[in-house]
């Protein structure tokens, strides 16, 4: 990465993402794979934040990877162990989200390769254009930590459907 450069600089973009671990990372890919012009912001001199120096496990219920090995996997399953382990502090249609889309976004970067996610103000009212993924936003695993693979599944999940809402279909 370039040294910050002391002349100003200006430009427009259609969504701009702070950091650049795996969920941001999702979210530009998907973004830009909508036709927009996705701007990713890094504060450090590298980019991948904890998610370049992670394992690399996601756990990602009922994927495509697993039907295609004959692993049978059930979302009824995974959303009891999802309220099991969150204890009531999740609400369930983000449960549900992530159960319904986790499997859709590992296909997506698959495919491509090499959740909406938006941000409520202290009122509970969705702030217009502000959206949060990844450790940012409130994990769906609730203040537990179930193991490897619990945050960068969610993380890409979520990135996915914030692109996804963000930029919509041209
Ligand atoms: C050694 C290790 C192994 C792990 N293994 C696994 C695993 O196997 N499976 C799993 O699910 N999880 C694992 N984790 C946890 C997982 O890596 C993280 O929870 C996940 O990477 C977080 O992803 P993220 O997209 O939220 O953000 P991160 O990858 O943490 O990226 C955030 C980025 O945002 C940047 N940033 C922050 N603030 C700003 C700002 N104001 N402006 C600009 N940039 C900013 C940071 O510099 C950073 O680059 C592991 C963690 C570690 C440390």
């Amino acid at each position: 990465m370039s040294e910050p450069s002391a002349t100003g600089w200006d430009h427009t973009f259609d969504l701009v993402i702070v950091g650049s671990g795996a969920g941001a990372m999702t979210a530009g890919v998907v973004a830009h794979d909508r036709g927009a012009k996705a701007l990713l912001v890094e504060k450090s001199n590298r980019y991948g934040g904890s998610s370049a120096m992670s394992g690399g496990s996601l756990w990602v219920p009922c994927n495509h990877l697993m039907a295609e090995a004959g692993i049978e996997d059930d979302p009824e399953d995974a959303m009891a162990y999802l309220r099991e382990i969150t204890a009531g502090l999740v609400p369930e249609e983000k449960l549900q989200k992530f159960v319904d889309e986790a499997s859709n976004a590992l296909q997506y970067i698959s495919d491509h390769a090499n959740v909406n996610a938006q941000v409520m103000n202290e009122s509970g009212d969705v702030i217009p254009g502000l959206y949060a993924v990844g450790n940012c936003s409130s994990p769906v695993m609730g203040r537990t930590y179930a193991g490897a693979g619990a945050t960068l599944g969610p993380a890409t999940t979520f990135a996915y459907v914030a692109a996804r809402h963000a930029i919509p279909e041209s």
